[in-house]
Formats: structure tokens, C-alpha cells, sequence
């Protein structure tokens, strides 16, 4: 839903052939010319147009919805756009919706003189339809950003859509529970001092918060998102990304080929979060001593930690009752003879019920053991001042040592001043801050996705795949057969505001003859273990960039698990089959050979680019840890290598991918970090 390059007109170079066509339809090269050319126009218009962005985006609303979507799909698709993390991005995307709606920017961009807002939704729907397999990638790559937005803002809200559905919505009003914590009040501008301020309130910084404090430390957690907890959690989706989630779901790779999920709230991606708690695996232990030369990973150190995390958090294998989409993987694994286990949770007196399906937008029941309530509790307990809306844009630094932070916060500025500052804003935001603070290296680079794909299962019998024990059962059987970078299968719960961007669409009346199904429908996912290299840069405001290309490898553990996930579902009983490709590849369950057929068809469609929907939840190690200077940004004690008194502790500190669900992992380093630098601080 964004990404420079996915509307990047202004970077292309202009094609000096001279255009021979006059007057018929321009080729695909003099296009670009007239793009550029119109566009610039429109960027440098003094009083752009607002209202024609709405406009365009109505009409593109009837193209992909048929004429009776939600009106406020317009409005929503705006504010949708208002969240994106690049200003450049919003702003090139916005011109190309005011280009659209031009005569001279529709000739050059659909080939016809028509203002896109004039188009009736018939024919809306077959400039999509042509854009979606486009040969001139500005138009695949308009058709990318828009499609998931547009659709995800008429069935992420109550309304007609979600009636047709039966998709029930929130299950009642959120519970009437006391807040357990006091965030402190920033009402103008202000300095505090401490002496170790940690930015980031989620898995790794909740921690280190937590154990820093333990040390008898004076600490101040500095957290971008707000503070919501169980009496908020109002279950709205659409409502629930904008609250809860890092740049309100709009985040991808530059070339939108991956989404990238994370939590932004007090207690980061751990309060939504599914709940999945493994321990790193052993041989992933081996590899990260061997690739940073960190013995801690191997002499039982970081074990110990993950030991104390999994009993703080009441990590237990008691709470796994499967609801129907982990049920219908399970019978699909078994009757393959395949490898199916239970997941370890964190959760205290969980319900395992029809409920827990919406806990990826908070657990109302307070079940989930977040940081939120675990570890920034007992932060607090021991005196830490929580800050919560502030947006840490640099780190102080003097002569090569962190002496503070400096953040917004509503209209003021927030200056923290502390002898240990500690970052743990996500692998996507941890190497923005330290870019933005002048720090180079290996900052930024070898970023890791767990990019995630899957296929989707059409049942007889209803599933409701959005309820339901978050996720009760996992597979290892392809890694079994693939080796230790093999992705594993999982389920997730499944809403129609995103799982509507994933169905396919090859016409309003297919995606909709599909999410009139969605209750029918179920998912088993592939998770891969990736071993691409990707990058987090910064833009020129300073903001998060990610450039990440799968490599080959991954792209075939991808096929393999794809091709894997389909046999589960058809071996549970599905009818039909479906990638999450835009094209509707299927295969109905009938015999080895339709399956195979599909199994080569995906595989020839390919993953990157924007080919298939992918999703991150786990993002890693771009700021990863080793005794190497030139080989990673963070030393063995979590300071970075080029500036003494800063330290990291989260998930960017990963050496390689961790191959599981890393909420636990990131903890444990949290948690041994923390005594590491209470010790250089004693
Ligand atoms: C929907 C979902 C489901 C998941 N399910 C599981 C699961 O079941 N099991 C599992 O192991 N993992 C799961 N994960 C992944 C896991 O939650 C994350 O990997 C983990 O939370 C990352 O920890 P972190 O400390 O690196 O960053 P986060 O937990 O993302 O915390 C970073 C925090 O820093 C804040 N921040 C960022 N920049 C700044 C700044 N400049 N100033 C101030 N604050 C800032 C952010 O707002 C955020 O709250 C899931 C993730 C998602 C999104």
C-alpha cells in the first residue's frame, strides 16, 4: 500500500525516441512521457484539488466493489493513505489520483481522455481488471496500491458488507476494566533526566524496561503509539489497525511485494499479538553463536533469560483448544500422516473460545500476558515513568556517546536526558531512529522478514475462520523435509477487512461471489524461514524505507510450503483451493492431479514483486549483534558499535532469521540485555 517506486514516474528516465503515433494510442514508452509530464504539472499545481482524489477513488470503489459499496469507502481509502509512513509516497499517490481524474493524465495513464470519476463502475472495473496484469508496471503497481486499501475500507467497518458476510463484528461493547497503568502527561515542552530512557514498549523494550528497573535504575519508557487497554479494545478492525497497529497497516516493502505488520501501542506487537510462544530452537541458537560470535547463545546465558521471560509470562501448553480452522489443519495433517503439534501460549486463563479470534486487536478478557501487563507493570511498579504518543526522532549524541533522546509529543518537544539510552522501537524502526541519528554500518542491513503466504480452503460447512483460539496448532513437516531454512505451516485468524485484499480479484462479481463465502472459507499459512538480505533506509523526513528482494531460495521454500498448505486443506475436506494470488488459481480436490497441476502454477506465478499477497508479522535483524564491527551494528553487550552508552534490545538484534514465531526470542535478549547494561551503568 505504498512504496516510492510503486508510483516512482519521476525517477524514469524520459525515452528520446520521438512518438511517431500521433493520434492513436500512445506506446507504453511515450506513456510514461506524458505521465511525467502531466504529473509534474499536477505536483507543482499551487491549490491542488482535494476533492478529486475522493472522487477518483469512488469510481474506483464501483470498479472494484460493484456499485453498492459503503460511501464512506472513499473517505476511508483517504485516511488510509493520510497513515502511510513515507510523505513522498501519500503525496505521489495523491497525484496520481488528481492525474487520473484529468483528461490529458487519463489519456496518458488509461489510454482514453475520460476523467476516471466519470467512468461508470462497469467500466472502472475493466480499467482494474487491465491494470492488475498491465505490462507497464506503473499501472500493476497503481493497481496494487489501491486494490487492498479500497477493499479493506468497505469490509473493515460494520455495514451492509459484513451483514451479507455474517461476519458478526465485535462481540459486544469492550468490558468496563481499570486502567493498571499511569502514563505520565507531557503538557508542554519538557526535558527529563534518568538514567536510562528505553524507546519502544513492546517485546524487547517492556522487557529491558522491566529488568532495568529490577536494578534499581531510574528508567523512562518512551512509546510512539497510545495507551490502550482492555476498556478500548473496541474490536472495530478498520479502527483497530488505525489504533493499535505501526502506520495504521499501510506498511510494505518498496516495491510492495510484502506487507509488513507490527504493533504500536503501549506494549508494541505483544498486546497484538497471537500469542505464540516458542523458545528459539537449538540449532537457530547454534547458527546465531556461529554467524555473531556470541558465546551467550551457546553457554546456557540467553537460555536462562528465555527461561525467566516463558515464567514471567506463564508460557503453557494448557491453552491451545483449537477452534474450527486449527481443527480443520489439524485433520488435514493427520490424515496426510504429518507432522502437527499444539503451540505453547502466553496466556493466564484464556478462553480458547469463539471470542479469542479477535484478539489481534487486543484481548479484552486481559489473558494475554503483553508486556503490557506483565513487564511494564512491573516497570512501573518499581518506579519507571512511562511517556506514551512520543515519537522519538533522534538520539542525543556527544562525542561518540548517547547522552538522551529528542521526541514529539502531541505539539511539544520531549528531551530525555540519561546515561543509558536504550532503543526498541521493531526492526523497522530501530535502524530509522539510528539512521536519523547519523549512525552508518551495518545499521539497517540484513533484515530478515518471516514473509508469509498461504492457501485458502472452501468448506460445506461454516468455519468462521476469524474465531477462535488465535493460533492452537503448527506444523514442521516441510522443514522436516527441507532442512532448517524449511517454512513451517500455521492459521491465523482471518477478518474480512484483510483477508478481502488477499482473496483474489479478477472482477467485482467473482471477489464478491468469494467474500459472500468468506465464512466458508479457511486458511493454513507458510511461514518461511527466510535467508534474503533486506534494508531499512530512511527517506528524506527521516522515516522508514524497506527494500527487500526474495531470493531464490525463499522463493522456492515458498512454493513448497504453498503447494504443502494446499494438500493440508484439501485433505481436510475443502472443495476448492485457492492461492492468494490476485488470479484466481485453484484447484478442486479430485484425485493427485489437479492438486500437482496447481501446485506447478503457483510455482510458475511466482512471489515477488507484488505477484501473490505476502505478509510479515516478524521482522529482524537489522541491527543484528556480533563481536564483528564490519559484520553487525550491536556488540556482544548490545552497545552499538559506533557510539558508546547506546544500546539495542529487540528484534533487530537477530543474527539470522529465528525460524519460529519470535516474540520469545526478542524477550530473552531483552532480558539479558537488561543486565548487561545495568552492569555497565553500576
Ligand atoms: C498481528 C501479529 C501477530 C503476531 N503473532 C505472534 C505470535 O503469536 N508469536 C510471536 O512470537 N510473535 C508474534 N508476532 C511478532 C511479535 O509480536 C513481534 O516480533 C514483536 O512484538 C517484536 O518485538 P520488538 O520489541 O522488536 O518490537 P515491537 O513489539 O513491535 O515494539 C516496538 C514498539 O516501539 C514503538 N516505537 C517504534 N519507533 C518508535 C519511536 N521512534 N519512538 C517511540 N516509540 C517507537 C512502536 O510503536 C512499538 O510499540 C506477531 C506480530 C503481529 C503484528
Amino acid at each position: 500500500m505504498g512504496g516510492e517506486h510503486a508510483i516512482g514516474v519521476h525517477s524514469r528516465r524520459a525515452d528520446p525516441a520521438p512518438n511517431r503515433r500521433r493520434g492513436v494510442l500512445p506506446l507504453a514508452r511515450d506513456r510514461f512521457r506524458l505521465v511525467e509530464t502531466a504529473m509534474a504539472s499536477v505536483m507543482r499545481a499551487s491549490a491542488p484539488d482535494a476533492e478529486r482524489p475522493a472522487a477518483v477513488l469512488a469510481a474506483l470503489a464501483g470498479g472494484f466493489l460493484g456499485p453498492d459499496h459503503a460511501v464512506e469507502v472513499p473517505a476511508r481509502a483517504l485516511e488510509f493513505l493520510d497513515r502511510l509512513a513515507s510523505r513522498r509516497d501519500r503525496d505521489q499517490l495523491l497525484g496520481v489520483l488528481r492525474l487520473l481524474d484529468t483528461r490529458a493524465g487519463a489519456l496518458s495513464l488509461t489510454g482514453r481522455p475520460v476523467p476516471v470519476s466519470a467512468l461508470a463502475p462497469e467500466r472502472a472495473e475493466e480499467m482494474m481488471q487491465r491494470w492488475r496484469s498491465s505490462r507497464l508496471p506503473i499501472q500493476r503497481r497503481v493497481y496494487g496500491a489501491l486494490a487492498a486499501i479500497i477493499l479493506a475500507a468497505n469490509y473493515g467497518w460494520p455495514g451492509a458488507a459484513w451483514e451479507r458476510i455474517g461476519y458478526p463484528g465485535p462481540l459486544g461493547p469492550a468490558p468496563d476494566a481499570p486502567k493498571r497503568l499511569e502514563p505520565i502527561a507531557i503538557t508542554d515542552d519538557e526535558e527529563l533526566v534518568c538514567d536510562a530512557v528505553v524507546v519502544g514498549s513492546g517485546a524487547g523494550g517492556g522487557t529491558v524496561a522491566a529488568e532495568l528497573a529490577r536494578a534499581g535504575l531510574d528508567v523512562v519508557v518512551l512509546e510512539k503509539g497510545g495507551y490502550a487497554s482492555e476498556s478500548d479494545f473496541h474490536h472495530r478492525e478498520g479502527d483497530a489497525y488505525r489504533d493499535l497497529y505501526l502506520y495504521g497497516l499501510t506498511l510494505t516493502t518498496t516495491d510492495l511485494g510484502c506487507r509488513i505488520i507490527a504493533g504500536s501501542t503501549l506494549g508494541g506487537g505483544t498486546v497484538v499479538n497471537y500469542t505464540t510462544s516458542f523458545k528459539t530452537p537449538e540449532f537457530v541458537l547454534g547458527e546465531w553463536a556461529k554467524v555473531s560470535g556470541v558465546e551467550a547463545f551457546v553457554n546456557g546465558e540467553l537460555d536462562a533469560s528465555l527461561d525467566a521471560v516463558c515464567e514471567r509470562l506463564g508460557v503453557n501448553h494448557d491453552s491451545s483448544a483449537p477452534g474450527s480452522r486449527d481443527l480443520l489443519m489439524e485433520r488435514g495433517l493427520e490424515k496426510l500422516g504429518w507432522h502437527c503439534a499444539p503451540l505453547p501460549r502466553n496466556v493466564r486463563d484464556c478462553s480458547q473460545d469463539a471470542s479469542c479470534g479477535w484478539c489481534g486487536f487486543g484481548c479484552r478478557r486481559g489473558a494475554k500476558q503483553s508486556t503490557m501487563r506483565t513487564y511494564l507493570e512491573d516497570a512501573a511498579g518499581r518506579g519507571a515513568r512511562i511517556v506514551v504518543g512520543v515519537d522519538v526522532r533522534r538520539v542525543m549524541i556527544n562525542d561518540a556517546r548517547a547522552i538522551g533522546v529528542e521526541g514529539r509529543v502531541g505539539g511539544h518537544r520531549l528531551r530525555v536526558r540519561a546515561k543509558a539510552v536504550v532503543v526498541a522501537g521493531g526492526a523497522i524502526e530501530t535502524p530509522a531512529l539510528l539512521l536519523r541519528s547519523g549512525l552508518t554500518g551495518q545499521v539497517g542491513r540484513n533484515l530478515h522478514l518471516h514473509v508469509g503466504t498461504g492457501a485458502f480452503g472452501l468448506f460445506d460447512d461454516e468455519v468462521r475462520f476469524w474465531e477462535g483460539t488465535t493460533q492452537a496448532r503448527y506444523s514442521a513437516e516441510p522443514r522436516e523435509r527441507l532442512g532448517e531454512y524449511g517454512p513451517i505451516l500455521e492459521t491465523v485468524p482471518v477478518h474480512p477487512g484483510s483477508g478481502s485484499g488477499a482473496i483474489p480479484w479478477i472482477s467485482a462479481a467473482d471477489h464478491r461471489a468469494l467474500m459472500d463465502q468468506f465464512g466458508h472459507l479457511s486458511l493454513c499459512a507458510t511461514l518461511t524461514r527466510d535467508s534474503t538480505k533486506g534494508r531499512v533506509h530512511i527517506d528524506r523526513d527521516g522515516n522508514p524505507r524497506v527494500s527487500y528482494r526474495l531470493n531464490d531460495a525463499d522463493e522456492n521454500s515458498l512454493a513448497t510450503g504453498l503447494a504443502m498448505s494446499g494438500e493440508v486443506l484439501a485433505a481436510a475436506g475443502a472443495t476448492e483451493v485457492f492461492s492468494l494470488h490476485p488470479e484466481r488459481y485453484s484447484f478442486r480436490p479430485d484425485g493427485d492431479g489437479a492438486r500437482k497441476a496447481w501446485a506447478e502454477q503457483v510455482r510458475r506465478a511466482g512471489f515477488r514483486g507484488g505477484r501473490v499477497t505476502l505478509i510479515s508479522f516478524h521482522q529482524m535483524g537489522s541491527c543484528r549483534i556480533g563481536v564483528d564491527p564490519g559484520r553487525s551494528a550491536v556488540g556482544p553487550d548490545n552497545e552499538t558499535h559506533q557510539v558508546k552508552n547506546l544500546y539495542v534490545a529487540d528484534a533487530s538484534l537477530f543474527p539470522t532469521a529465528s525460524g519460529v514465531n519470535p516474540m520469545i526470542s526478542i524477550m530473552g535478549l531483552a532480558h539479558r540485555a537488561g543486565g548487561k547494561i545495568a552492569a555497565h551503568l553500576a
